[in-house]
């Protein structure tokens, strides 16, 4: 740490370390006992991620866990909500606002009910993007005057299911994402007859940036390109639905992380709309999509995992843009459709996982002593260490380096035996451990060698959850998500550490992390105590990582609590819902595992054991039953701290 040794240690320090005041402003910061507190209406209500966890095991609900705020994703639904109507009324802008959410970012039935009564004041809609979304949708979507958009590929039902919507007078615009879709939407109308509103999503020139930019350009798998929207326009026309015609849709990919492109974005489609507007389709509409980013790493940059915008900026710059392109084109301005997903829902859930266990290469030393020294290398090893020093740092971290791959190969050929393996190894280290020292008290320029050190060094806490399942885009696109300890941030974390997860997969790690400039490779972390449970929080995870996860290793969904704020109870909140993570048995049948079959199997064996006299009938029954009752329990290990025993003595 660069910071001196010698400062004392202030929670101040803690959001600092672990960017609460910078990704987490205003919903999370860390109270003056060193608990992160949560802040879901951005207020000063505030909740103890601890009493949380505290309250969600009583109920019989442990970690792994996500913790979802409903509170913060109303907060979120009405701030995008003001943030245009503020915009609207700013450049006196002659339209409305009239934003919908995309299901696919979190279809949870909790997330589609808060974010829609949220939204109930603001005629915010729903965008799907699949049949079984539009499902969804439809059901969902009740008395609301938002919009119903459908996106996404689609076949005959689909249009069929959308095209009866609109016969019980709802306001669902089916988009057209190629030009076999017009022709499907022509066809079924004609079957229905009924009159459709039809969008068409343009394919863009302006490309994207960031991890999801694949969705324009040339070659993106959605959207009409010039051509095809004029051969579009003309089939519309033929088939006599010019006035169907309604909204032009864009959609450049999620987390921009540059407001740039979204303005170049915008300025492209607002030419198309008024190109359409002005060829005499009545239109209406411009629906801008997704791609409003969070800033997960809370540097406000272009960089993948950041934004260098707000919010409100964004809503502005949509605004401003296509006022200006429409006034100079002197067409009437469009009603305004966002389909913002992420910056929707990202910041309203947490994970929650519990570190159970370490790996450290410091814990397991063996002292080593000149006179049981065998080997020359291992001689070697020892001299460096405690001889006099001649050489650089850099130096002995070489020479050291050596010794050690010389030792390791020893070994392999037979020259070298398990003890004096173990011998060098402890040696190199030890003495990499004090180069470490040296280099965190050193000042200026350091060889990157030396530097990766700390991460060499670094501890390996092993956390009860599954990248897989729950941060599935940390793992397949190296996004980064805010880890930081739940509570003890008066203490100083002391030491480094990755995480690894349960999974028998060697990619199940978390080894990167966001650092106060820099991306980092290790997270500081306080050391583990004996009988006491050490929680992560791993925060802005309400975006596409609930839902997209897997089964890998069968481990599937994790707990769930759904916390509401509320002043009358002491902690500030209750928990109105849990869905309780998968059984074993949940999981084991989702691949054709039926609890019964599995059973019968084993008993079988369990039957002929016990013929045989291999084992006693009781201990047989035992068994079975361990088994049928494990076959009912949760997937995730069950971490248990055994209580002091009082009655140690007496005899039994
Ligand atoms: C995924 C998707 C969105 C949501 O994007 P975010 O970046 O999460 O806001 C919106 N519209 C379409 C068409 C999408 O495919």
């Amino acid at each position: 740490m660069s910071t001196s040794a010698k400062s004392r240690w202030t929670t101040a320090e803690a959001e600092r370390l672990y960017g609460f005041n910078r990704w987490g402003s205003p919903y999370f910061s860390v109270d003056k006992e060193g608990h992160v507190c949560a802040h879901p209406a951005a207020d000063e209500r505030t909740v103890r991620i601890a009493d949380v966890i505290k309250e969600a095991a009583s109920k019989g609900l442990k970690a792994p866990m996500v913790i979802r705020f409903q509170d913060l994703l109303r907060h979120r639904v009405e701030r995008l909500n003001k943030a245009f109507a503020a915009s609207i009324e700013e450049e006196e802008y002659p339209a409305c606002y009239r934003g919908v959410f995309p299901i696919k970012v979190n279809q949870l039935r909790e997330v589609i009910e808060e974010i829609q009564d949220a939204g109930g004041d603001h005629s915010y809609g729903l965008e799907a993007g699949s049949k079984p979304e539009l499902l969804i949708a439809m059901a969902m979507h009740q008395d609301s005057d938002g919009l119903l958009i459908c996106n996404g590929y689609k076949d005959e039902d689909y249009i069929r299911l959308a095209l009866n919507y609109r016969k019980i007078g709802k306001e669902i615009i089916i988009v057209a994402e190629q030009l076999s879709e017009v022709q499907k939407i022509i066809e079924v109308s004609e079957e229905l007859k009924v009159e459709p509103l039809i969008g068409l999503r343009a394919k863009l020139g302006t490309r994207g940036e960031g991890k999801w930019a694949m969705s324009t350009g040339d070659n993106a798998k959605f959207g009409l390109a010039s051509m095809e929207m004029l051969e579009a326009t003309r089939m519309i026309e033929k088939a006599g639905l010019s006035e169907s015609l309604r909204l032009l849709h864009f959609h450049i990919g999620s987390q921009v992380p540059n407001i740039i492109t979204l303005k170049n974005a915008v300025v492209e489609a607002t030419r198309y709309y008024c190109q359409l507007q002005k060829m005499g389709f009545p239109m209406g509409i411009l629906d801008v999509g997704g791609g409003l980013g969070i800033d997960y790493d809370g540097s406000r940059s272009n960089y993948e995992s950041s934004t260098n915008y707000s919010l409100e900026e964004y809503a502005r710059d949509v605004v401003y843009n296509v006022k200006q392109i429409c006034s100079t084109m002197e067409v009437p301005c469009p009603d305004l459709v966002t389909e913002s997903g992420r910056a929707i829902v990202a910041p309203h859930s947490i994970l929650i996982t519990q570190v159970f266990d370490r790996i450290s290469k410091r814990d397991s030393l063996v002292p080593v002593l000149k006179e049981d020294i065998k080997h020359q290398v291992v001689a070697d090893l020892h001299e460096m260490l405690h001889g006099r020093i001649r050489y650089g740092n850099l130096e002995i971290y070489h020479d050291a380096f050596q010794k050690k791959n010389e030792a390791d190969s020893l070994f392999s050929h037979g020259y070298l035996d398990l003890e004096g393996r173990a011998q060098a190894e402890s040696l190199f280290w030890q003495i990499c451990s004090r180069l470490e020292k040296k280099m965190s008290k050193a000042r200026g320029y350091q060889p990157e060698e030396l530097i990766g050190l700390s991460e060499l060094l670094s501890d390996q806490y092993v956390c009860n959850f599954s990248v897989f399942q729950s941060l599935l885009d940390h793992w397949a696109l190296d996004q980064l998500f805010p880890i930081a300890p739940i509570s003890r941030l008066n203490e100083r974390p002391t030491t480094n550490a990755i995480l690894a997860d349960i999974t028998c997969d060697s990619d199940g790690k978390v080894s990167k992390f966001i650092g106060l400039e820099d991306e980092k490779s290790y997270l500081p972390l306080h050391p583990l105590k004996k009988n006491e449970p050490y929680f992560l929080g791993i925060f802005l995870v309400g975006a596409y990582q609930d839902i997209m996860g897997d089964n890998h290793n069968l481990f599937g969904r994790v707990n769930e609590v759904h916390v509401f704020l509320e002043e009358d109870e002491e902690d500030g909140f209750y928990i109105e819902d849990t869905i309780q993570g998968y059984r074993m048995k949940d999981v084991l049948e989702g691949v054709q595992y039926e609890a019964k079959y599995l059973c019968r199997n084993l008993k079988q064996q369990i039957d002929k054991a016990t013929k045989a006299d291999v084992v006693k009938p009781r201990d047989g029954v035992r068994f079975m039953e361990l088994y049928e009752q494990q076959l009912q329990s949760k997937t995730y290990l069950d971490i248990q701290y055994k209580k002091k025993r009082r009655n140690a003595t007496k005899k039994t």
